[in-house]
């Protein structure tokens, strides 16, 4: 059966009782004993809880993986991988990698508990160059956030096999539906389901899928001992969101190339970053890794800080706010809002000018949402200072 399939029978059995054609919500913190030493399965709900369960078996089959954790955030995800590894290892992480990320890795290396490198992984060479003799795994966002930047998870995946190094790969900008790295041979893959699993910006998640069941021997004991699981309602909640997954994902490309498009050809627009344009650096390797380019789309705008001020302020459709991949559009403006925490030589480094705004492109009609960046871009660039 088709992915799509899978998802809207995703959870149906997991009412054995009455047979409820969605899985029950098993708010409770302990289940009763049969007899001493005999469960129906649960015994207390940080160790394993039925909603949670379903959850995490429609996570581990959409993703090819052997098994899953939903967690409480998708930093929690990211925790809950740190927390497989012993005390001292060495962490290659794309230099562009989630702002919570980057915060998460630099505290546990000033707290010397793992050392850490920034290394743009689309350069092996400078990647080979980092490796260290305690270097474990190499983590790996594609596309990256804001300028959608794209690694070749096939070459990278390889080169870290030939270095005997595990491949952690956040997909959070995609969707097993459009990218699934343990095809090309990443042995972990994370998700804040907060984004596109979930959809409808009503939850903050998280989710850890391994490939073998010896990582998730240790994955299980390790979620469990430090705590970092999903509330039931919560998984719940991704669950729902997850069985229009397919639908959505189609309508937020459609809409997504659509916009881009507009952009491009826009006069008061100077550069825009979509893998899904012929013209984005990555767009062979994404047509080739990716079945679809995803929601998100970056652009610059001519006029400096003050045309950016005007365009935030002047969306109707496009909501100024954080997040992303849920069905309403967003924006932002990386260098003040998603970014702020970088050090300013960072984010130039990274390619994050002022004048750069990130779209989440929801699910509304197209004409609407190109209609309000028409009308939200209709400046002259030399008069708009306020
Ligand atoms: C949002 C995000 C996270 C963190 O997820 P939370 O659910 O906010 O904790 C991690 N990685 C990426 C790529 C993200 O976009």
């Amino acid at each position: 059966m088709q992915p799509q399939t899978r998802l809207t029978l995703a959870g149906q059995q997991t009412d054995s009782s009455y047979n409820s054609i969605v899985p029950p919500i098993y708010q409770c913190a302990t289940f009763r004993f049969e007899d001493v030493g005999l469960t129906k399965g649960y015994d207390y709900s940080r160790s394993g809880n039925p909603t949670r369960r379903a959850l995490e078996e429609v996570l581990a089959d959409l993703e090819g993986g052997a098994d899953a954790v939903a967690t409480t955030s998708g930093m929690a995800a990211v925790s809950t991988v740190l927390a497989l590894f012993d005390h001292g290892i060495h962490v290659i992480c794309a230099h562009d990698c989630y702002g919570g990320t980057e915060r998460l890795l630099s505290l546990l290396a000033r707290q010397g508990k793992l050392e850490v490198s920034f290394v743009d992984l689309r350069d092996l060479q400078a990647v080979e160059a980092a490796i260290r003799p305690n270097t474990r795994l190499i983590w790996v966002e594609t596309p990256s956030n804001p300028l959608l930047r794209i690694v070749d998870l096939d070459a990278l995946c390889r080169f870290a096999k030939a270095h005997d190094l595990l491949v952690v790969v956040d997909n959070t900008f995609l969707s097993p539906l459009q990218q699934r790295p343990m095809d090309f041979g990443a042995d972990i893959v994370v998700y804040s389901t907060t984004k596109y699993l979930n959809g409808h910006s009503d939850v903050i998640g998280g989710a850890v899928i391994v490939r073998t069941g010896e990582l998730n021997e240790q994955l299980q004991f390790v979620a469990n001992a430090h705590g970092t699981i999903a509330g039931p309602f919560d998984c719940w909640l991704v669950l729902r969101g997850l069985k229009t997954l397919p639908v959505r994902i189609r309508q937020h490309e459609h809409n997504a190339m659509a916009v881009a498009r507009f952009l491009a050809q826009h006069p008061n627009v100077e550069r825009v970053f979509y893998p899904g344009l012929p013209s984005h650096e990555g767009h062979e390797i994404a047509a080739r890794q990716q079945k679809g380019f995803g929601g998100m789309v970056s652009f610059t705008v001519k006029g400096g800080l003050e045309a950016v001020h005007h365009i935030l302020r002047s969306t109707r459709v496009f909501t100024l706010a954080e997040s992303l991949g849920g069905v309403e559009s967003l924006i932002e403006h990386p260098a003040t809002m998603s970014h702020a925490s970088m050090r300013p030589e960072q984010r130039e480094a990274a390619g994050i000018t002022d004048n750069l705004i990130r779209l989440s492109v929801g699910i509304e009609a197209t004409d609407d949402l190109i209609a309000d960046l028409e009308q939200a871009l209709a400046y002259e660039p030399a008069t708009v200072a306020a």
